[in-house]
């Protein structure tokens, strides 16, 4: 079936080379990289040489301060709760921001029924969290910032380096979720100034359910996964060796070709704005115009429902999506178009447009002609759209 694929943030598609990659490392039965013999050895050398590719491609000053975990929201899971554990004696209290992540929101939430206590940062209406707000919300007891990078649903990007400025002057662990970032930004740890950083392999063309965790040498912080000594104790549990391989390669391939992607990825950004703009009226373009995902446009389209579009689209063998892949299970609005100020019914109206790499510009000339059509069939049935 040919597929038009506008849905890239829940899975990217692998890219040949990840495939080749991941195939011979099967093929090639590798033991466990723990073994002290040689089939472990081997082993250990792929796990080694896939470190340095991933620590590469986040500039990390050694391979050794990223961990491979089984993807963004372990990375996330691990961060807070492996600081708030491991800082629980100097303080109890956390520093977020209202439009992170299911997997830094719930983890939070669930320290709270510990007797952690949080303030949650409010966004202007693009989405961007102001660093003097996270200056003012720090108390004696604040033991952790966790701001994410680039947001998955309207694709803003935040002031992190400000912010981590402020941590360590405060002497705070920052942690930062730049699942949808790292691969489609410059994401250099060492000029952000992060402590903790979160990734996912999926979101720049490898594997799905591997990921990593970037934590600078000497951050106070507890295991999530406690067990063997792999990943040097912080993370115990057989290696997902032929994963971490693909991540591996796809780091690679994504540090070289980054800049010209980016452009490619701008382009196709630009051509889809422009084209909802000139044939649909009563839209909102969300995030903000500069800082924000060259991947993603988020468009709220008004009097109809976002989850009917996409079964249209479908329809027509195009793909996209109303909000993160994760949150799709739920009926709710989205708390990130409802932090930005978007009421229930544009939040539910709103959809995901995500794409790569592999999109050309044709499938965006279909994809608007087709969106065209779609909006202004469901808008002659809205009983909303009558009444405007
Ligand atoms: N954080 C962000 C910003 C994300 O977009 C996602 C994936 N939608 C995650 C965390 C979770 O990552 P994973 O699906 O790899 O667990």
């Amino acid at each position: 079936m040919n597929i038009i694929n506008f849905d890239y943030i829940s899975a990217n598609p692998l890219l040949p080379e990840v495939k080749n990659a991941m195939i011979t490392a099967i093929e090639n039965d590798y033991g466990n990289p723990s073994s002290s013999h040689q089939l472990g050895e081997e082993a250990a050398a792929e796990l080694e040489k896939a470190r340095e590719k991933v620590a590469r491609l986040i500039n990390a000053p050694s391979p050794d301060e990223v961990i491979f975990t089984s993807g963004g929201t372990e990375s996330n899971n691990h961060a807070i709760k492996g600081v708030a554990f491991a800082k629980r004696d100097k303080g109890k209290h956390i520093v977020t921001s209202d439009i992170e992540h299911n997997s830094v929101l719930k983890p939070i939430r669930a320290l709270r029924a510990l007797g952690y206590e949080t303030t949650s940062i409010p966004v202007d209406h693009y989405g961007r969290v102001n660093p003097d707000d996270v200056r003012k919300a720090i108390r004696e007891d604040t033991i952790l910032i966790s701001i994410m990078h680039a947001n998955n649903e309207i694709g803003t990007i935040q002031p992190i380096k400000e912010i981590a400025q402020i941590a360590r002057e405060r002497k705070i662990t920052f942690h930062c979720d730049a699942v949808a970032s790292v691969g489609v930004l410059p994401v250099d740890v060492q000029e952000l100034g992060v402590d903790l950083l979160s990734f996912s392999a999926n979101q720049f063309n490898g594997p799905s359910g591997i990921g990593g965790l970037y934590i600078r040498k000497g951050t106070n912080i507890w295991p999530l996964l406690d067990g063997g000594a792999q990943e040097r104790k912080r993370r115990g549990g057989t290696e997902n060796l032929i994963g971490i391989i693909g991540m591996g390669v796809a780091a690679e391939i994504t540090l070289k070709e980054r800049e010209s992607q980016f452009n490619h990825l701008k382009r196709i950004k630009e051509k889809i704005i422009s084209g909802i703009k000139e044939n649909i009226d009563d839209i909102i373009i969300n995030g903000h115009p500069e800082y924000s995902l060259p991947n993603l446009v988020s468009v709220s389209i008004k009097y109809i429902e976002g989850e009917s579009i996409v079964l249209m689209l479908d329809e027509e063998n195009i793909e996209v999506s109303t909000k993160s892949a994760c949150a799709s299970g739920s009926l709710r609005a989205s708390h990130v178009l409802i932090a930005i100020g978007r009421d229930y019914a544009d939040a539910q109206g709103t959809l995901v447009i995500t794409f790569g790499r592999q999109t050309t510009e044709s499938e965006v000339d279909r994809f608007l002609e087709v969106l065209t059509k779609v909006v202004s069939t469901l808008r002659k049935m809205s009983p909303l759209y009558q009444k405007k």
